[in-house]
């Protein structure tokens, strides 16, 4: 089934001029790019998109790093690509990711991962929908 997910590549990883790495292990895995910008979230913009997490010891200190740099948001498509996206992303800790992955690759910690991926259907359209419109997804 083909299916869109909302990739982002976070602070830490843009920090490090890391996007054209991090958007190559995407591409050579043959998911299609189809929207993308770059943008920073305010505090506030960060815990909305986390809300999910928001009664997590982790909230606060996520959504400050969140919205301590700029990010690169985009929309993947490509068959099965929501738990695609998540195999090449590896863990949510780099200590437990699996070798070839972007966070054994990049990650610095378990909250300094370097990517978001979305989780399932009904999350990847929620958080497509939070930074894109209809009009901003060219594939
Ligand atoms: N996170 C954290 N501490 C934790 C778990 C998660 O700082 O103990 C951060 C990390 O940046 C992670 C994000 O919160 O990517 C969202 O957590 P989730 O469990 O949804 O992980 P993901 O879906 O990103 O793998
Ligand atoms: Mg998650």
């Amino acid at each position: 089934m083909t299916q869109r997910t909302l990739s982002i590549i976070k602070p830490d990883a843009v920090q490090r001029n890391l996007q054209g790495a991090i958007l190559k292990m995407i591409q050579d895995s043959g998911m299609k790019i189809v929207a993308m910008k770059m943008l920073q979230l305010s505090k506030d913009e960060a815990r909305g998109f986390y809300a999910v997490h928001q009664d997590k010891p982790f909230f606060d200190s996520l959504t400050d790093y969140m919205s301590s740099g700029p990010i690169v948001v985009s929309i993947l498509e490509g068959e099965n690509c929501i738990e695609k996206y998540r195999d090449i992303m590896g863990a949510t800790n780099p200590q437990n990711a699996q070798e070839g992955t972007i966070r054994k690759a990049y990650a610095l910690d378990i909250e300094k991962n370097s990517v978001h991926g979305s989780d399932a259907p009904d999350t990847a359209e929620a958080e497509m929908a939070y930074f894109f419109s209809r009009m901003e997804m060219v594939g």
